[in-house]
C-alpha cells in the first residue's frame, strides 16, 4: 500500500504544477471579474527536454514558449508531428537573421524591438505567407541589458512597424526588473498598447501573473511554475 502510493506520487507528478498554476488563473480571473478565457497561458518549457514536456502537453497544455530559435527548432517539430494543434510562442530575443525559422516555427513573436528586425520580419512574412502574432517588447524599466524600445519610444517605434516595414502589431510584452514590483510596469505597458490600439498584454512569470491578470495580461508566460527549476 505504502509502496504504491508513492508510485502514484510520482505518477502525478509531472503535471501537478500545471494544475497549480490553473487553479491560480481562475483565482485571479474572478478577483479581477475577468472571464478565464480572456487570458492565454503559455507555459514556457525553455530548458526542458521533450520528455518533460510531453505529460504536460497530455494534460490539455497547448501553447509553449521558447526562448531561443535553435533549441526550438530542435525539440518541437517531432513533438508537433504528434500534437499538430500546439502553438508555439517566441519569447526570447531575436536576431534579424533568424527571422526566417522564427517565421517558419512560431505562431507568436513577442519580442519585436528594432527596426532592423522589423525589416526582416516583413519580408519573411511576405515570402512565406505565414503571419505570427506580433508583440513589440517594451524595456519599462530602461534596464541597459535588457531587449525592448524603451517606452518614451514607443509609440514612434508602433507607428514605423505599420507605416514602414507593413507589420500588423497585436500587442505588447514586458518584463519587469527583477527587484522592483511589477505592478508599475504592467499598468504602463497596459496605458501605452492602450493608447496605440493594441489589444494583447503579454506580461506576467511564475512569480506575478496573478498582478498582471490584474492589470489587463492576455498573455502570461509561466516556466518554472509548471516544470520545475531550469539547471
Ligand atoms: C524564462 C522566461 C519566462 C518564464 O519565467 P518563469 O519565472 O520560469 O515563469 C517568461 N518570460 C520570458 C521572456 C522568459 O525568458
Amino acid at each position: 500500500m505504502v509502496r504504491y502510493s508513492h508510485i502514484m506520487a510520482e505518477i502525478a507528478a509531472p503535471t501537478s504544477g500545471l494544475e497549480t498554476v490553473r487553479t491560480e488563473i481562475t483565482r485571479a480571473c474572478r478577483d479581477a471579474g475577468r472571464d478565464v478565457a480572456s487570458v492565454e497561458l503559455v507555459a514556457v518549457s525553455k530548458t526542458f527536454a521533450a520528455e518533460d514536456i510531453e505529460p504536460v502537453i497530455a494534460a490539455g497544455q497547448r501553447v509553449f514558449g521558447e526562448n531561443r530559435v535553435q533549441e526550438a527548432k530542435g525539440k518541437w517539430p517531432v513533438l508537433q508531428a504528434t500534437h499538430p494543434d500546439v502553438k508555439l510562442h517566441l519569447i526570447g530575443p531575436l536576431q534579424s537573421n533568424k527571422a526566417k525559422e522564427a517565421v517558419t516555427l512560431f505562431d507568436a513573436i513577442h519580442s519585436v524591438d528594432r527596426a532592423s528586425l522589423c525589416d526582416a520580419l516583413s519580408k519573411e512574412i511576405a515570402k512565406q505567407g505565414r503571419t505570427p502574432l506580433l508583440f513589440a517588447q517594451i524595456n519599462t524599466g530602461a534596464e541597459p541589458q535588457k531587449a525592448g524600445v524603451l517606452p518614451q519610444d514607443a509609440d514612434a517605434f508602433l507607428s514605423a512597424c505599420r507605416e514602414t516595414y507593413g507589420l500588423t502589431m497585436s500587442g505588447l510584452m514586458c518584463i519587469p526588473p527583477a527587484n522592483e514590483a511589477p505592478g508599475p510596469h504592467f499598468a504602463l505597458t497596459a496605458k501605452i498598447a492602450k493608447r496605440n490600439g493594441l489589444k494583447l498584454l503579454s506580461m506576467g512569470m511564475s512569480a506575478d501573473f496573478a498582478v498582471a491578470i490584474q492589470l489587463g495580461a492576455t498573455h502570461i508566460r509561466v516556466g518554472s511554475a509548471i516544470f520545475g527549476g531550469r539547471h
